[in-house]
């Protein structure tokens, strides 16, 4: 492959060494008195503080290394927050203008940190499409203006390619180097690249794994094909199913109730001082279910995608009825060990 624009390639190159090698946690916890521990990738650790980092350098990396983006050229996407951040750091890191389509009713502090990078936001209202109508924005952007880039991050093969190179290796590796052989992985799904890629890394090394989408209960948009209700997961379950997501590929939908999912995030940060997302707390539960069919000693893995700070406005930070058929409510967290982020032993 001809290399067109060396300095650009060499400065993403660089920009791996703040984006991936998340630390693996295993974070030990009773489920009803029974002691089990569940294996979470912490990536709040990376550039922007969220996973989507990994999908947006690559995304730019692939793009460059195959003449899709030049320099000059604007950056535009549609996302819900975290992708509107990773890329705007990121282009921005390595001189692109960036602009965000989203939605109207994501949080303040997504808003703000997107505009605090530079980029232009386009806010699109209910009305005007909400999630899809923003994807047909940025498609209208392009085909108006010239010297655009569109990521397309729900439909582009090399964000699910991202986390079987990086999120998915990392995972394999860190498990390894402890003897670790992984029964289970579940991420919650947004674009799916997270489930897809590393579905695809893990079921390279064990054929038998079983690889879970989750998705709200409040809006099972997976299970149904199409969106359902409202729901206060932040960063999954976006109206549609992505062109990425291949059900027939994966075991079955989990669902997490979004209060549930709220509770357990807040007491991972005020038990265990680990600040999480929403998105995080649902996916610890769907790793507890998974458990609670395979056997409270399965190796299940899943991913905490980023920090609480930019849901300080939302209900993360309000107190949330509990109700009967809750998970949450028979957890007691007890404390967590951490691997190493770089595993030298580990040969794929
Ligand atoms: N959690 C959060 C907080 C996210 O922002 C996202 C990405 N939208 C996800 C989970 C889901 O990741 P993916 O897009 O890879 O399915």
């Amino acid at each position: 492959m001809t290399e067109r624009y060396p300095e650009i390639i060499k400065k993403i190159a660089e920009l791996w060494r703040i984006v991936g090698n998340s630390p693996m946690l295993a974070i030990r916890y009773k489920y009803f008195g029974e002691e089990r521990t569940i294996y979470a990738k912490s990536e709040q650790f990376n550039i922007t503080g969220s996973i989507k980092d990994r999908m947006a350098l690559y995304i730019l990396q692939q793009a460059y290394l195959t003449g899709q983006i030049k320099p000059g050229d604007t950056i535009v996407e549609a996302t819900s927050g975290n992708t509107g951040i990773a890329f705007a750091a990121i282009g921005r890191a390595i001189g692109h203008k960036v602009v965000i389509v989203m939605p109207d009713w994501m949080s303040k502090e997504r808003v703000d940190i997107i505009r605090s990078l530079g980029a232009e936001i386009i806010p699109v209202t209910k009305e005007e499409g909400g999630f899809l109508g923003s994807i047909q924005r940025t498609e209208e952007i392009a085909d108006k203006q010239p010297n655009i880039f569109l990521p397309r991050q729900f439909a582009n093969l090399a964000n699910a390619e991202a986390h079987q190179q990086t999120t998915g290796k990392e995972i394999w590796c860190q498990l390894a180097e402890q003897g670790i052989i992984p029964d289970a992985f579940v991420a919650g799904v947004g674009t799916g690249g997270t489930v897809m890629g590393v579905g695809q890394f893990l079921r390279g090394k064990v054929p038998g794994i079983k690889i879970h989408p989750l998705e709200p209960t409040e809006s099972p948009t997976l299970s149904t094909g199409y969106q359902v209700g409202a729901h206060r997961i932040q960063g999954i379950s976006d109206e549609f199913i992505p062109s990425l997501v291949k059900l027939d590929a994966l075991n079955e939908i989990i669902d997490v109730s979004d209060g549930d999912a709220i509770i357990l995030a807040q007491m991972l940060a005020s038990r265990l001082g680990l600040a999480v997302g929403i998105s995080s707390g649902a996916n610890f539960l769907g790793a507890v279910k998974i458990q609670n069919e395979l056997g409270g000693h399965a190796n299940v893995v899943t991913t905490f995608s980023d920090s609480n700070k930019k849901y300080l406005s939302t209900d993360l930070m309000r107190t949330e009825p509990v109700r009967p058929n809750y998970l949450s409510t028979n957890i007691e967290l007890l404390d967590f060990r951490i691997f190493n982020r770089t595993c030298q032993a580990c040969n794929v």
